[in-house]
């Protein structure tokens, strides 16, 4: 399954009184085709917003825009000033999702991207550069033992911590930061600044790969507020997970990061809420091999493009369906309590 058979999809079920934007990539994709990211809203309140994102992560926007296919289909139905106005971002990173990849053009991870102030350095990184930027199975394996006497010591926390605080200093690697604002989030935050200007802000930026296979995770970014954590605990009777709690490690530049700068008098809760798929070895492996095959020669080659899906969007029909219908679930519980 490609992006542009999702994107007719999700194109065929745009209602007719929804508002469409959308912008275009700068580069286009393997067919040769226009590249686009779309917003679709819904109009109600104008104080109390709902948004949601698919595709902040190229490969994972797959079963964001299945998801968001369902959400078409129900808020066609739903009317009213009384509702809250709803925002659907569709595929955020559509160049990384055209050719399946986590990072755009210029290998920018989207969600590590919003960061303000002097570019982000994390010289801790540097450690695992070579692990990162391995060639292949074996070169991947050879050099994660090297690093193997650690991991009793600290377990896979220092990978963990390095990949979640990304880096600027390798553009050619995963999870880089970019030195500058992409043109995905410029667009996005651009696109939002002209639409909208709510009192109450809620937002969920749907991704896969984290966690175990089919098991959901909440994750609270560092803005959010012990209350309002509270508060979505006790709607999704789940606990959120903290990523400033021992064990895990706060992401840098977080797509979170651009609604408080965009809306600084508003008060938002920002959620990402993660669907896991393999172990994170396997994940982690999918990403290295790809970024590398990559960099040595950009082409749809299935050896790249098979464990990236594998990783990111798993085919077994057990998983697609529970994690839509999760996906939906968690959409309308905030829809409605907002
Ligand atoms: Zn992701």
């Amino acid at each position: 399954m490609f992006i542009s058979e999702i994107q007719n999809s999700f194109e065929q079920s745009l209602p007719a009184h929804a508002r469409v934007s959308d912008w275009i990539h700068p580069e286009r994709g393997p067919d040769g085709r226009e590249l686009r990211t779309y917003a679709v809203r819904f109009d109600g309140d104008p104080k109390r917003v709902l948004i949601s994102i698919s595709g902040t992560h190229g490969a994972e926007a797959f079963i964001g825009s299945l998801i968001q296919q369902r959400l078409l289909e129900r808020l066609s139905k739903r009317q009213g000033a009384r509702l809250p106005t709803v925002i659907l971002i569709h595929n955020l990173n559509c160049f990384g999702s055209a050719w399946i990849r986590r990072g755009n053009h210029q290998n920018i991870d989207l969600n590590r991207n919003s960061w303000s102030g002097p570019v982000p350095e994390h010289p801790a990184f540097e450690r695992y550069v070579s692990l990162l930027g391995s060639k292949g199975a074996l070169e991947f394996g050879a050099r994660l033992a090297l690093q193997l006497p650690d991991i009793p010591r600290f377990g896979l926390g220092p990978v963990l911590e390095a990949v979640a605080r990304g880096q600027s200093a390798h553009p050619e690697s995963p999870f880089y930061c970019g030195r500058e604002r992409s043109f995905e989030i410029r667009s996005l935050q651009n696109y939002l600044k002209s639409e909208i200007n709510p009192d109450h802000l809620q937002v969920l930026d749907i991704h896969t790969g984290l966690g175990s296979y089919m098991q959901e995770s909440l994750i609270a970014e560092p803005d959010l507020t012990l209350e309002q954590a509270q508060e979505f605990e006790s709607l999704f009777a789940t606990k959120l997970i903290d990523t400033r709690s021992p064990g895990y490690y706060p992401t840098t530049g977080t797509l979170g990061q651009i609604f408080p700068e965009t809306f600084p008098q508003t008060k938002i809760g920002y959620l990402t809420q993660e669907f896991g798929t393999r172990n994170f070895l396997t994940v982690l492996k999918a990403l290295v091999l790809e970024n590398s095959s990559w960099q040595k020669q950009k082409s749809m080659d299935s050896q790249r493009i098979d464990p990236m899906l594998h990783a990111f969007f798993p085919a077994e029909k057990d998983w697609r369906d529970q994690i839509t219908q999760v996906g939906v679930q968690r959409f309308f519980a905030l829809h409605d309590s907002i």
